[in-house]
C-alpha cells in the first residue's frame, strides 16, 4: 500500500471514528455508532498493517490473534453490572502501551533533521510516559475498587494534595533536566516510578461516590495517552483518535460532574473524595414492610406511576418483568414512566441500555431533570434496586458524602414502594433516610422475583 493511499485510509478512519462517537451519544442511533467504530477501526488496522514502513508482519499477527481471542472471550463473558471494571483495565493496557512506547521511541530515536524536532521529540517521550504511567496504575485502582478487591473508602494520606503537588513539580524538573542533557534515562525512569506512584494516589484518594466520574476522567486520560503514543511514532491517526478520545472523555467527566455537582478542576486534581462513613445497617427510625400482591393493588389504583431503576435490577436482571408490569399497567390506563438519574447503575447508561434490551419505549424512559417535578403529581413510585440516587440526604445533610449530588426527588410521590434485599446501604456506603418516611414501604426480595410476583397479581 502507498503511503498516499494510508493517509487516505487514515482520514476515512478518523472520519468513521467521529461519526461512531456522534452515533454513541443517542441511544436509538448507538447501534449504528458502533459499527461505525467497527468499520472504522478495520480500516485502520488493515491500512496500519499493509503501511510501506510497516515490518514484522508476522509479530502483529500473533499479537492480534491472542488480543483478539482475549478480547472476544472477555466481550462474551463480562456481566453489564461489571463492564466499568473492564472498561478500568482496559484504559490500563492504553497507559502501559504509552509507557512501552516512549521508552521503546527513546532508546530507538528515530532520525531527526533538526535539533529543534530532536527537542519536540524529547519531550514527546517524557510527557507519553508520564501520561501513561499516570493512566496506568490510576485504572487499576480504580479496577480494583469497582471489584472489591481494594476499599471504596478514600485514601487520606496527611497533605495529600502537597504530595501530588510535588509529584507534579519534581518531574517537571525532571523533564527540564532530561532535554537539557539531551535525554537522561536516569530522569526518564525516576519519572515513571513518580508518576505511577501519583496514578495510584490520584484515584486511591477518591470515595466510591465519585467514581462515575473517575472511570471517564480516566478514558479522557488513556485518549490522550494514545495521541502521545500517537506523535512519538508520527502517527496521524493514533493522534486524531487519542484526541477524540481524551476530548470526548472530557466532556462526558464535565457532563457527569454537573450531574453529580462536583468542581470538574478538583476531580482532575483528585482531590475530591472524602472521608466516607460506611454506615451499613445503621437504622434511622421505623421502616414499613409490603408484600407483592398489596403493591400490585397499589399499582392498579394509581393514575400516575414512575419507575427509577439502580444498579440492583441490573444485578437481578429485572428488566425484563419491569418491561412486562409497564405494559400491564399501560393496557389497564395506568401513565407509566420512567425516571434515569445519570449516575444510576455502575457506568452512565448502564440503565438506558437494560430498558432498551427489554424493549422498554424510549419515549417513556425520561432523564432525572425531565422528570423531578413531576414526582409531586405522582401515586406511585417504584424505586427498583436504587440506592444512592433516590438518597434524600444529598441534599438535606450537608455532612453526608453525597451532599450536593442531585438525586430523583421520589419522596415527594403519595407512595414509594422501594425493592431491595436488606437494609444495606449502597454502593456510596451511606443509609438512606428515604426508607424511613411515612409514604415509603419496603419490598423485601430479590428484585426480578418481586417484579414477576407483583406481574402474576396484576
Ligand atoms: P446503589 O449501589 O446505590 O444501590 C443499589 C441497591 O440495589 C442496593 O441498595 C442493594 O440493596 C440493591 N440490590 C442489589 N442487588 C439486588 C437484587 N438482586 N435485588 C434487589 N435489590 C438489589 O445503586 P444506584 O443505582 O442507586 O446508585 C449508583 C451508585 O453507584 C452511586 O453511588 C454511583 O455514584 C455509583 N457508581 C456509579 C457509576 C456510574 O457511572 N453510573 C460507576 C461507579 C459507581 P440490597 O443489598 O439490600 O439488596
Amino acid at each position: 500500500m502507498s503511503a498516499g493511499l494510508v493517509q487516505a485510509a487514515y482520514i476515512v478512519a478518523a472520519l468513521f471514528f467521529i461519526m461512531s462517537l456522534a452515533g454513541l451519544s443517542k441511544q436509538e442511533t448507538a447501534k449504528s455508532g458502533n459499527y461505525y467504530g467497527i468499520a472504522g477501526m478495520a480500516i485502520a488496522l488493515i491500512a496500519t498493517i499493509f503501511a510501506p514502513d510497516t515490518s514484522g508482519f508476522g509479530w502483529i499477527i500473533v499479537a492480534m490473534v491472542i488480543g483478539a481471542s482475549i478480547g472476544i472471550y472477555y466481550a462474551k463473558k463480562v456481566e453489564m453490572t461489571q463492564m466499568p471494571e473492564l472498561v478500568a483495565i482496559l484504559h490500563s493496557f492504553v497507559g502501559m502501551a504509552a509507557v512501552l512506547v516512549g521508552f521503546n521511541s527513546y532508546l530507538d530515536s528515530p532520525e531527526v533533521a533538526t535539533h529543534a524536532e530532536h527537542v519536540i521529540h524529547l519531550v514527546e517521550i517524557f510527557l507519553g510516559v508520564f501520561i501513561g504511567a499516570v493512566t496506568f496504575t490510576g485504572s487499576i485502582v480504580a479496577f480494583g475498587k469497582l471489584r472489591g478487591v481494594i476499599s471504596s473508602s478514600p485514601l487520606n494520606i496527611p497533605h495529600k494534595h502537597k504530595w501530588n503537588l510535588a509529584a507534579v513539580v519534581v518531574s517537571a524538573l525532571l523533564l527540564i533536566y532530561f532535554v537539557q542533557v539531551d535525554g537522561s534515562a536516569f530522569a526518564l525512569l525516576i519519572m515513571t516510578l513518580i508518576a505511577f506512584v501519583f496514578g495510584y494516589h490520584l484515584v486511591a484518594s477518591i470515595g466510591g461516590a465519585d467514581m462515575p466520574v473517575v472511570v471517564s476522567m480516566l478514558n479522557s486520560y488513556s485518549g490522550w495517552a494514545a495521541a502521545a503514543a500517537g506523535f512519538m511514532l508520527a502517527n496521524d491517526l493514533l493522534i486524531v483518535t487519542g484526541a477524540l478520545v481524551g476530548s470526548s472523555g472530557a466532556i462526558l467527566s464535565y457532563i457527569m460532574c454537573k450531574a453529580m455537582n462536583r468542581s470538574f478542576i478538583s476531580v482532575i486534581a483528585g482531590g475530591f473524595g472524602q472521608e466516607i462513613v460506611i454506615s451499613e445497617g445503621d437504622e434511622q427510625g421505623e421502616h414499613r414492610e409490603t408484600f407483592a400482591e398489596d403493591v400490585a393493588e397499589l399499582l392498579k389504583n394509581s393514575k400516575s406511576v414512575i419507575i427509577t431503576p439502580g444498579y440492583g435490577m441490573a444485578v437481578a436482571q429485572a428488566q425484563y418483568p419491569v418491561y412486562e408490569i409497564t405494559e400491564k399497567l399501560r393496557a389497564l390506563g395506568v401513565e407509566v414512566r420512567f425516571g434515569i438519574h445519570p449516575v444510576a447503575g455502575r457506568l452512565p447508561g448502564h440503565m438506558n441500555v437494560l430498558l432498551a434490551e427489554a424493549k422498554v419505549p424510549y419515549e417513556i424512559v425520561l432523564e432525572m431533570d425531565e422528570i423531578n417535578d413531576d414526582f409531586t403529581e405522582t401515586d406511585t413510585v417504584l424505586v427498583i434496586g436504587a440506592n444512592d440516587t433516590v438518597n434524600p440526604a444529598a441534599l438535606e445533610d450537608p455532612n453526608s458524602p453525597i451532599a450536593g449530588m442531585p438525586v430523583l426527588e421520589v419522596w415527594h410521590a403519595k407512595n414509594v414502594i422501594v425493592f431491595k434485599r436488606s437494609m444495606n446501604t449502597g454502593y456510596a456506603g451511606v443509609q438512606n433516610p428515604l426508607f424511613f418516611k411515612e409514604n415509603t414501604q419496603m419490598l423485601f426480595g430479590d428484585a426480578k422475583e418481586s417484579v414477576d410476583s407483583i406481574a402474576k397479581f396484576l
